[in-house]
């Protein structure tokens, strides 16, 4: 059985009960260890006097960088987005870029009894169009790849739990295979997993080059944009930054792990790379064709992909915490969950970690994400996953411009 409701709220449940992680278990990991990239240099200057915007968006992840691309799309009027560090240096670009339309916080199932299965199926084709949206306008940095997404799973697919979630994934028109024992044997060989769900080609790219390429393409389209510009607050239609006031119509904030908000937890989450592997090894664990992977079993939570240059990438979370602190820490005892799973999945052939980073992100208290318009302030945050908060973006966007949008039903 894989990825069913009652796993998944399992899951929930356990991330609830966690206890907030003690600050002392937590190591910092020097900025040279940016795997993705640079996260240093400023491409877009801090301003040097005073701005009169339109659209101020504060953040520079996907949820705030796809906001001014949805705003773009729709109007002509000045947009302009800020970020107190460097684009993409929160959530974004720290995650494994796994754009997957899978739901972080509730199986599919679970949507459609919550939402029904219209709504539900909205929201499932909305990610499938947000994803198409962004490997158009991803480049050959980002390193765009289609790749197969597999749910693994350490019991039978038969089980009664499984069956409604793909009857489910099936009413919403989400492609699902379950896969025979053979193919079980050749996806992913390892004797740790017993049944597999093919649930659809999904993208995986370089997250961080990912989020500078839509900022370039922002700026291309005349969105500006300044790194190193802290928002500090706002005074009516003035927002404060250290470089100078900035006065607005529409004040935006997507500030991820950093809004302080009691419809919003953050979590910690850690991924851990290997050294580089061989074709050969790669074809032995049957890695070779660089599926992604969800393993949900009920006391762990895993995923991973093959990277751009034939790592293999697990992730392992989530730990419910209130530290927000940059440069990004390792959580140790994650790496050493991840280790753990590396040897119970692939026992035969040994794998060296040989970078590992953590980083907090925000989720809502609700399946769905955050959008919220408070004394002429809009809100988005907590999506969990890339997609979701796009798709947030998109809805947060159609809000401003007063636009009917097929998933209002969802978001209220
Ligand atoms: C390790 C890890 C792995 C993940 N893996 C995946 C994955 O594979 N696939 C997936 O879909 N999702 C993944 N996620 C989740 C996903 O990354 C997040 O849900 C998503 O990126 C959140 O985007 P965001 O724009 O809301 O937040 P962020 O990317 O955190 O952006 C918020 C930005 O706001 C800026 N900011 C904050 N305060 C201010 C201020 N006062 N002034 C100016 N700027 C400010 C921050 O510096 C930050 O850059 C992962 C998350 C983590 C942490």
């Amino acid at each position: 059985m894989l990825a069913t409701g009652k796993q998944i709220i399992v899951l929930a449940l356990m991330k609830r009960r966690q206890p907030l992680l003690p600050h002392d278990r937590v190591v910092d990991m020097p900025k040279r260890l940016h795997f993705w990239g640079d996260t240093t240099s400023v491409t877009y200057p801090p301003p040097t006097k005073d701005i009169t915007t339109d659209y101020l968006i504060i953040g520079g992840g996907i949820a705030g960088l796809m906001t001014a691309y949805f705003l773009r799309r729709h109007t002509n009027a000045p947009v302009t987005l800020i970020e107190k560090n460097t684009i993409g240096s929160g959530a974004t670009g720290y995650s494994a870029g796994m754009l997957t339309s899978e739901p972080e916080q509730a199986s599919w199932h679970t949507l459609t009894t919550i939402y029904g299965i219209p709504l539900t199926r909205a929201y499932f084709n909305k990610q499938r169009t947000v994803m198409s949206i962004l490997r158009r306008l991803s480049d050959k940095i980002t390193h765009p790849e289609s790749q197969d997404l597999l749910l693994l799973a350490q019991t039978r697919a038969s089980h009664p739990d499984s069956r409604k979630e793909i009857h489910s994934r099936k009413q919403i028109s989400s492609p699902v295979d379950t896969l025979n024992s053979h193919q079980v044997a050749t996806e992913l060989n390892s004797p740790h997993i017993q049944s597999v769900l093919r649930v659809g080609k999904h993208l995986s790219v370089n997250p961080l080059a990912l989020a500078h390429t839509l900022a370039r393409q922002l700026h291309k389209r005349g969105v500006c944009i300044f790194e190193r510009t802290p928002y500090l607050d706002h005074s009516k239609n003035q927002a404060r930054t250290p470089h100078g006031i900035i006065r607005f119509k529409h004040l935006i904030l997507t500030r991820g792990a950093y809004e302080h908000s009691p419809l919003l937890r953050n979590f910690l989450t850690t991924i851990a790379v290997t050294t580089p592997l061989s074709n050969t090894i790669l074809k032995r664990l049957q890695l070779h064709d660089h599926d992604m992977f969800i393993d949900d079993a009920a006391r762990s939570f895993h995923y991973g992909k093959i990277t751009g240059d034939n790592r293999l990438l697990v992730g392992f979370g989530d730990i419910q915490t209130e530290t927000v602190s940059y440069p990004t820490p390792v959580y140790r005892p994650h790496v050493t969950n991840i280790k753990r799973f590396l040897k119970l999945t692939f026992p035969h052939t040994p794998l060296t970690v040989d970078q590992a980073w953590t980083a907090p992100y925000a989720l809502t208290k609700t399946p769905i994400p955050l959008v919220k318009s408070s004394r002429g302030v809009l809100t988005i945050n907590g999506g969990g996953t890339q997609l979701a908060s796009a798709v947030a973006a998109e809805y947060g966007v159609s809000l401003l411009l007063k636009h009917p949008h097929p998933l209002a039903a969802l978001f209220e």
